[in-house]
């Protein structure tokens, strides 16, 4: 057998979608896992869809010495420990300027280290996000590869094929950065990703709970959402869960499905990171405490007899819903939000950046998350347009479309959240943003009073405001 272009271990969803991805762009692949039913169940499937370049290996001698040098292997396998035995396992057999690349969501610091390590040996390593799950990595992935930017161009012209293709912006890929950065762009998308979920929640929420719609309304209204500015993966999904019937019963699938969100843990270290740098990211840290509460069913419900009457007084005040306004106001508010918490993303990438000299550019980032992952959508074309205009941008909210787009947003978006409060019904994605917007955008801030406080009980200190300079004195007219 002549040897084959790429390598790639690990054969879950994934690893085995990826592998049948790159075949198909025309590279000969060996394929090797644990556990080798997966080899052959790769192969078989490599067969039935078109024949495809496939080569398994059940034993990682052969599968390592069947790539051609400088060897390129592609690792997807769990997170964490998997990693580091799979690169002792193959590594072993691998040869100076050799490439391993982890595809996995890995800890950023994880990938730095096996760099190093793997340096020493004489190996290239890169750490690469891997976003759009199981179809993604089958059709073409959003790819954000980090490390070492000589094992970056040893795969780069298979990157730019496998990955997404969007018309009139390229593949979506580019090198991210060196060491962690990668990861570390990935662990940050997911954030966002967390937050738009949040966000589309809270909107289904007020339209179902505030507003009466029916699962035939609520499709309706995200179908026709998904033709303007909010164009994504995310409402285009959700438009078609509200007409998913239960096929164990009557009525929809959504209705079955049980109020508790799962995770795998990028939204928390995304948080942890905001945390760690000082960078504030309230609209992804309530998606993840949203996640946090909705874990607690049962003492969610034993809390619900409780407060049964909710305390409301006369709020409701009994006034009818205008669907048709609260839709729209609805639609702007989910806008203005998710502005807010691309802002907190983004800013959280750079002050990383900054920190570990990465020079990352934001609105390269904007454009490799157009096509593939999770949040691809229209709007990630003006966060692009937005650092192109100004790649020194500190907020996206001071761009000035974006600027004009909340301002534009901000009663739909106040009357939303009010809607919301006097319902009982929690909007903390939504609230959390408009919050980050109210702050940021005022002059004064009760800070001072804060500050005083610390000074107060803890001999802090503080600055003192500026004084205003006196007006130039005005000189009698001349006679
Ligand atoms: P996964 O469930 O995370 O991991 C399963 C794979 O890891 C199998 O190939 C398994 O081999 C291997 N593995 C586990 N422990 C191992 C060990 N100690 N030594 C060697 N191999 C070991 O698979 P996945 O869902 O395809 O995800 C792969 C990576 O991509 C993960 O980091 C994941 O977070 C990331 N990711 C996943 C998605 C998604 O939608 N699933 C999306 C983006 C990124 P055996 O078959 O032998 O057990």
């Amino acid at each position: 057998m002549a040897l084959t272009r790429i390598g790639l271990a690990g054969l879950a969803v994934m690893g085995q979608n990826l592998a049948l991805n790159i075949a198909e762009k025309g590279f000969t692949i060996s394929v090797y896992n644990r556990t080798t039913s997966k080899v052959d169940e790769t192969v078989e499937r490599a067969k039935r869809e078109g024949n495809l370049p496939v080569h398994g290996f059940h034993d990682p001698a052969s599968f390592v010495n069947s790539i051609q040098k400088p060897r390129v292997i592609i690792m997807l396998v769990k997170a964490g420990a998997p990693v580091d035995q799979t690169i002792a396992t193959l590594s072993s057999y691998m040869e100076k300027g050799d490439c391993i690349i982890d595809g996995g969501n890995e800890w950023y610091e994880n990938t730095e280290r096996r760099e190093k390590a793997m340096a020493e040996l004489g190996l290239l390593y890169l750490g690469m996000g891997v976003s759009g799950g199981e179809e993604g990595a089958r059709n073409g992935p959003s790819l954000m590869p980090g490390g070492s930017y000589e094992a970056y161009k040893h795969i780069e012209d298979i990157l730019l094929k496998v990955a997404a293709q969007v018309p009139d912006s390229g593949p979506c890929v580019t090198y991210i950065g060196k060491g962690g950065s990668g990861n570390f762009v990935k662990m940050v998308h997911n954030g966002i990703e967390y937050g738009d979920m949040q966000l589309i929640a809270e909107a289904y929420d007020v339209l179902k709970s505030v507003g009466n719609l029916s699962n035939h309304e609520l499709q309706q209204v995200f179908s026709e959402w998904n033709k303007g500015e909010l164009l994504s993966f995310l409402i285009e999904i959700t438009a078609d869960i509200f007409g998913i019937k239960d096929d164990k019963g009557d009525g929809y699938l959504v209705d079955k499905v049980l109020d508790k969100t799962g995770m795998k843990g990028t939204g928390k270290w995304t948080v942890q990171q905001a945390a760690e740098l000082s960078v504030a990211a309230p609209t992804i840290a309530s998606s993840l405490d949203s996640r946090f509460l909705s874990g607690l069913k049962e003492e969610r419900v034993r809390a619900s007899k409780v407060f049964q009457s909710g305390g409301f007084g006369d709020s409701l005040g009994g006034q009818p819903v205008d669907k048709a306004k609260l839709m729209e106001d609805v639609r702007q508010a989910l806008y203005a939000s998710k502005i807010c918490s691309y802002a907190q993303g983004m800013n959280l990438i750079r002050a990383k950046s900054i920190e570990k000299g990465w020079d990352l550019k934001l609105g390269e980032l904007a454009r490799i998350w157009k096509g593939g992952c999770i949040i691809r959508a229209i709007f990630l074309d003006r966060i692009k347009k937005a650092y192109d205009r100004n790649p020194e941008l500190p907020n996206l909210l001071v761009d000035p479309e974006f600027a004009k787009e909340i301002m534009d947003r901000q009663a739909a978006w106040r009357r939303v959240i009010c809607l919301a409060i006097n319902h009982g019904i929690s909007t903390p994605g939504m609230s959390a943003s408009l919050a980050y917007f109210d702050t940021y955008r005022r002059e004064s801030v009760p800070a001072n009073l804060v500050q005083a406080q610390r000074d107060y009980f803890g001999a802090h200190t503080y600055e003192r405001m500026a004084k205003p300079s006196h007006p130039p004195e005005t000189q009698p007219p001349e006679t």
